[in-house]
């Protein structure tokens, strides 16, 4: 069986994964930025067929593309505020230079994600809504902002809670297969075997709860 990954990272440094998990042309995109241009023109290359997106969270680096994007989109409704009203986070970043209106469109929750071969674990910590989808099939996690290679996703912004993200590194990231990739919202991927020793923040954090 071949898998095909593809990763195409947004002028905001966020990733927007292209993943063919059953071995034919259907395809899911894990997070929407907002420049969807490049993955796109790839889907309508290679005549793959989009079931729909999967949202890690609602931040606007990880949901703008909503706007661009025509098929079925899951999230954690938790967040569905975050990804519908993207103006008050963007001015944080970039000033007032971007204007963009409340989005409107369809989001479906998580729950409604039509293959029971995808297992999704809600980490709330980075925002309210925050959640990772794991392929257990194949051995991927897409975690978004939860946890990177070498770090994790602030706790600083609307709804995030470093009291939430400790308890989500202690009952999510540790529970997860070792084996297993990780593949984050940002930067590169990494074996959870392999961050759970390297990762200096992640580390900290398993280390509190035995002292
Ligand atoms: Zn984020």
């Amino acid at each position: 069986m071949t898998i095909k990954l593809n990763t195409f990272t947004s002028f905001t440094t966020s990733n927007c994964y292209v993943l063919q998990p059953f071995d034919n042309e259907v395809c899911i995109f894990i997070d929407l930025p907002p420049d969807l241009d490049d993955a796109l023109k790839y889907v309508e290359e290679n005549n793959l067929t989009i079931a729909g997106a999967l949202i890690t969270h609602g931040h606007y680096d990880h949901s703008l593309g909503l706007r661009d994007f025509n098929y079925k989109s899951y999230i954690n409704l938790d967040d569905q505020f975050l990804a519908r009203n993207p103006q008050e986070q963007i001015k944080a970043f970039m000033g007032n230079a971007y204007d963009v209106e409340e989005y409107e469109g369809e989001l479906r929750s998580f729950e409604e994600i039509p293959y029971d071969s995808i297992k999704v674990y809600k980490n709330p910590g980075h925002t309210k809504g925050s959640v990772s989808y794991e392929f257990p099939n194949i051995g991927l996690i897409f975690t978004g902002d939860f946890v990177f290679k070498d770090g994790i996703g602030r706790t600083d912004l609307y709804s995030g809670s470093i009291d939430e993200m400790k308890h989500s590194i202690d009952h999510v990231f540790s529970n997860f297969n070792e084996d297993f990739e990780i593949l984050p919202g940002h930067g590169p991927s990494g074996k959870v075997k392999s961050i759970k020793e390297n990762n200096e923040y992640i580390k900290v954090m398993l280390n509190d709860r035995t002292s």
